[in-house]
């Protein structure tokens, strides 16, 4: 027999727990048929509902069932990393509770294993259901960091992955506090195979997501994955200098032959609030790559847990 570790991160999910369950368990057959051993581990990421009351019910019927609970909030990259941690499977699989991330293909991921590859994983090919503007920035995202990272990063991947204890090793050994999974993943590299499916509307509650908390997702995942913001200030300064110069030497010249007639302070207003802007810019994506330094430095936990069942 082999093990299964299911990581389930909830937060908020009362309605979707039960639901989520009932899904997921239309594959003993499969996973009896194979020889697999279930293990579920439900994350609750500091709910403020009664997600955690949902997942003791399951627990009490199926004993395959486990309980890790946060002492607050720690976000959703926390609970998977808990997850990875917990679990003993020698397989590992993420999902969703909100049923986005069909249970009904895990026997296709797990005919990818039994091809050779490490890791098989899932891409919505299509964003319907999801409101134009988030669709739109999440595709330029990608294109983005397609440019100025060399980690691989697919448009449209979920966090929904089948993987074999060899490649969740290498995740935990990422020990980063910042951390953006759609990175990591590309990041510690294994052969991954590609299941692309439409994507699913949430069943039940809501999307924890606003366009806010994404946009600031992406920032770190930039940050996290790229150093390119640091050479695009570095490059913006030596051709504000090049400027310099070059004006330095036309008015120079113009002093030379015309004289120097009394003009252009509004010129100068511009130029002087330009630079200054620059700098500000440039500082500030200092200051961003210096935060996230600051907060790894502390080392402080990822999460922290109140009960575990
Ligand atoms: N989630 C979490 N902590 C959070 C936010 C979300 O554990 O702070 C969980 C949530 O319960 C769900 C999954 O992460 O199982 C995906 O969240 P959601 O469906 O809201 O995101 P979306 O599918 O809209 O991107
Ligand atoms: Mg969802």
């Amino acid at each position: 027999m082999s093990l299964l570790s299911v990581i389930v991160p909830c937060y908020n999910e009362e309605d979707s727990v039960a639901l989520f369950h009932e899904e997921l368990i239309k594959n003993d057959p499969f996973f009896l048929q194979e020889g697999i051993d279930l293990e579920l581990l439900y994350i609750d990421d500091g709910s403020r509902d009664a997600t955690v009351a949902e997942v003791k019910k399951i627990i009490e019927a199926d004993p395959r069932v486990h309980l890790v609970s946060f002492s607050r909030n720690f976000g959703k990259e926390a609970a998977m990393f808990a997850g990875l941690e917990k679990a003993k499977g020698d397989y590992v699989v993420i999902m969703d509770v909100d049923l986005q991330d069909p249970p009904g293909l895990l026997p296709e991921m797990f005919a990818g294993l039994k091809e050779g590859y490490d890791s098989v994983a899932t891409r919505r090919v299509s964003r319907k259901g999801e409101p134009p503007i988030r669709s739109f920035f999440a595709r330029r995202f990608y294109r983005l960091m397609k440019k100025i990272s060399k980690t691989e990063m697919m448009d449209g991947a979920r966090d929904y992955r089948l993987m074999t204890r060899q490649m969740v090793d290498a995740i935990l050994s990422m020990q980063e506090y910042n951390r953006f999974t759609k990175g990591i993943f590309g990041w510690v590299g294994f052969k991954t195979k590609w299941l692309e499916y439409e994507n699913v509307e949430r069943a039940r509650g809501e999307t924890k997501w606003n366009f806010w908390k994404l946009l600031m997702y992406s920032f770190d995942g930039i940050i996290a994955f790229s150093t390119a913001p640091l050479m695009i200030s570095s490059v913006m300064g030596v051709v504000m200098c090049i400027v310099a110069f070059i004006m330095i030497l036309f008015i120079i010249v113009r002093k030379l032959i015309f004289g120097d007639p009394v003009s252009g302070w509004p010129s100068m207003v511009c130029i002087i609030l330009l630079t200054s802007g620059i700098n500000f810019f440039c500082t500030g994506i200092l200051g961003q790559y210096l935060a996230r330094t600051y907060l790894e430095v502390k080392r402080r936990p990822i999460y922290l847990v109140k009960e575990e069942i």
